[in-house]
C-alpha cells in the first residue's frame, strides 16, 4: 500500500495518493470542469501553486477584481486538501491563539483589528453563497461547549472579553438552558457565538474553482509543482510533463506544504494530522439524547474535538490524534475518535461508523495565520497557518494574496498576519515535541476527568 503523503517526507503529493474516503466526496456535486494537466512548457504571469480555498479564492480575486488570468497549479484534484475535507464550520476564525493570549501579547487594538479581518472572512464567505454557491448552508450558531464544570468560569471570562474588548455579542449559557441542544454528561454550559454556520465544504470550494474559471483562471490538476528554479527574472516551476514560468507566484499549499517545495519556505509550519469520523443515521432517539441542535459544536478540551450533527442524522465528529503520515491509518485513531464521541454522547454506543478521514492543517509556531510576500524570491506571496481553523479565513486571505500579487499592499492592524513566521528550530525533532504535547494535554484532561470525580 502507498503511504500516506506526509509533508515532512515527501517531496510532493503524487498520483498514487488515494482520495479521502470522505462524506463529503459521496455527497457532492459533480467534480468540475478544469484544464487538465500541464502538458507543455508555458509562460504565465501569476502561477498559483495549490488549489484549495486560499489558491481557489486568489485564483478568483485576481480575475474578478484586478484582471489578471491566473494559472492554478493543483497536484491531483481541485480541492483535494484540506477545502475538500475539512469539518465543514465556516466560523469568525482563524489559529488557535485564546483571545486572552492575544490581547496580552498583542494589545487590545490589534486583537480588534485581528477580529474585524475575522469577522471579513466570514463575510467573504456569505457573499460568494449570495453569488451563487449552493453549498448547504445551514442557520448561524456556534456552541463552545464546556467538557468540564470547572471551564464554565473561563467562558463566563471569555464571555466578558467579547463583549468590552472585541465589541462583540457572545452570551454564556448555563447548562440547563443547553437542554435540548446539546445533551450528554459534558454539557457544562456553553459560550454562544451568533455568527458562524456549517456548509457542504467540497460543494463550496467547486463553487469558487466554478467561478474562478468563469473570471478567467486556469486550473491544472494533477500537476504538482516538483522543482522550483528562480532566472532569467522569472520562476520556473517543474511540473511531470512541462515547466510553468511565471512572473510571480503565490504559494497555496498550506499543511500540504512539503519541506522540499522551496527552501525559504520549509520549516516555518508543522503539518498537523486532523481525523473525523461520520456515523451512520441516528434515530431520533438518538438525536434527541445527544444533538438536537444542528449548529456547530466544539469542546473545551486541551485537544478538543468538534462536532456537528448532519443535515440526514449523522454524527460527524473530529479530533487530533495521530502525528505522522505512517500513522495516521492505525484503527486506533478511528477508535480514539469513537471512544471520545460515546463518552460525550453515551446514546450513541454501537453506533456504526460510515466514513472515516484526516488530513494535514498547518500550525505555526505563534499558532496564528499569516499573509506575506516571502523574502529572498521576487514576487513570491503565501498565506497560510489557519491552525485547522481556515474555511472562512483561507478564503479571505486568497483575496489578499491577489491584491498583493497585483501589485497593492495588505494593510492591517492584525500587524503579525504579513510577517514572515519564525522557523521551527530543530525540524527533525518536530514531531517528537508534538508527540509530548499532546501527552501534556490528555494529561491535563485526565486530571479534570478524575478532580469531576
Ligand atoms: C479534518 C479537517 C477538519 C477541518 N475542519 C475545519 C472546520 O470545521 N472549520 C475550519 O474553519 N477549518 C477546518 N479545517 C481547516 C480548513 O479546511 C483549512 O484551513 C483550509 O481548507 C485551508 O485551505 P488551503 O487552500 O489553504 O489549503 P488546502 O485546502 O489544504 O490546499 C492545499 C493544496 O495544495 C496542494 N499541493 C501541495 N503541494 C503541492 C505541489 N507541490 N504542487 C501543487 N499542488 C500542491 C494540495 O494537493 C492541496 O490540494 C479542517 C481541516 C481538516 C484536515
Amino acid at each position: 500500500m502507498v503511504q500516506m503523503y506526509d509533508p515532512l517526507v515527501h517531496p510532493f503529493p503524487d498520483g498514487r495518493q488515494s482520495n479521502p474516503d470522505s462524506y463529503w466526496s459521496k455527497v457532492g456535486q459533480e467534480t468540475p470542469d478544469d484544464d487538465g494537466a500541464v502538458d507543455s512548457d508555458i509562460d504565465v504571469d501569476v502561477a498559483i501553486i495549490g488549489g484549495g480555498y486560499t489558491g481557489l479564492s486568489a485564483a478568483l480575486a485576481l480575475g474578478r477584481e484586478h484582471g489578471i488570468s491566473a494559472t492554478v497549479l493543483e497536484a491531483r484534484s481541485s480541492a483535494w486538501g484540506c477545502s475538500g475535507r475539512n469539518g465543514s464550520f465556516a466560523r469568525i476564525s482563524g489559529g488557535r491563539v485564546p483571545w486572552s493570549t492575544l490581547v496580552k501579547k498583542y494589545g487590545p487594538d490589534v486583537a480588534t483589528a485581528y477580529f474585524g479581518e475575522l469577522r471579513q472572512g466570514l463575510e467573504t464567505v456569505r457573499a460568494l453563497i449570495a453569488d451563487g454557491i449552493d453549498c448547504d448552508k445551514q442557520p448561524d450558531g456556534v456552541y463552545k461547549v464546556a467538557t468540564f464544570g470547572s471551564h464554565v468560569d473561563t467562558l463566563k471570562r471569555e464571555e466578558e472579553l467579547y463583549n468590552s474588548i472585541l465589541g462583540y455579542p457572545a452570551r454564556f449559557m448555563a447548562a440547563d438552558s443547553l437542554r435540548g441542544i446539546h445533551e450528554g454528561p459534558e454539557s457544562h454550559g456553553a459560550l454562544h457565538l451568533p455568527d458562524g454556520f456549517s456548509i457542504d465544504p467540497l460543494k463550496f470550494a467547486q463553487g469558487i474553482h466554478r467561478m474562478a474559471r468563469s473570471n478567467g483562471a486556469r486550473i491544472h490538476t494533477n500537476s504538482p509543482v516538483v522543482g522550483w528554479e528562480s532566472k532569467g527574472g522569472a520562476h520556473h516551476l517543474a511540473t511531470p510533463a512541462g515547466t510553468v514560468r511565471a512572473k510571480r507566484v503565490i504559494v497555496a499549499t498550506n499543511g500540504y506544504t512539503s519541506s522540499q517545495l522551496h527552501p525559504q519556505l520549509a520549516g516555518r509550519i508543522l503539518p498537523v494530522h486532523s481525523q473525523i469520523i461520520v456515523t451512520a443515521p441516528m434515530t431520533q432517539a438518538q438525536v434527541e439524547a445527544s444533538l438536537p441542535s444542528g449548529s456547530c459544536m466544539f469542546d473545551t478540551r486541551g485537544l478538543l474535538f468538534y462536532y456537528r450533527r448532519l443535515p440526514d442524522n449523522r454524527m460527524l465528529f473530529g479530533g487530533r490524534s495521530a502525528i505522522s503520515g505512517a500513522d495516521a491509518g492505525a484503527p486506533r485513531h478511528r477508535q480514539y475518535l469513537y471512544d471520545a464521541m460515546t463518552r460525550k454522547f453515551p446514546a450513541l454506543a454501537g453506533i456504526g461508523v460510515a466514513h472515516w478521514w484526516g488530513g494535514w492543517v498547518a500550525v505555526t509556531r505563534n499558532s496564528l495565520p499569516f499573509c506575506y510576500r516571502v523574502s529572498g524570491l521576487s514576487d513570491v506571496f503565501t498565506a497560510g497557518g489557519y491552525a485547522g481553523s481556515g474555511v472562512s479565513f483561507s478564503v479571505h486571505l486568497g483575496t489578499r494574496l491577489a491584491m498583493m500579487a497585483a501589485g497593492k499592499p495588505f494593510e492591517t492592524g492584525a500587524t503579525f498576519l504579513t510577517r514572515e513566521p519564525e522557523r521551527y528550530p530543530f525540524a527533525s525533532f518536530i514531531r517528537l515535541g508534538q508527540w509530548m504535547a499532546y501527552r501534556w494535554l490528555h494529561a491535563k484532561d485526565a486530571r479534570e476527568v478524575r478532580k469531576a470525580d
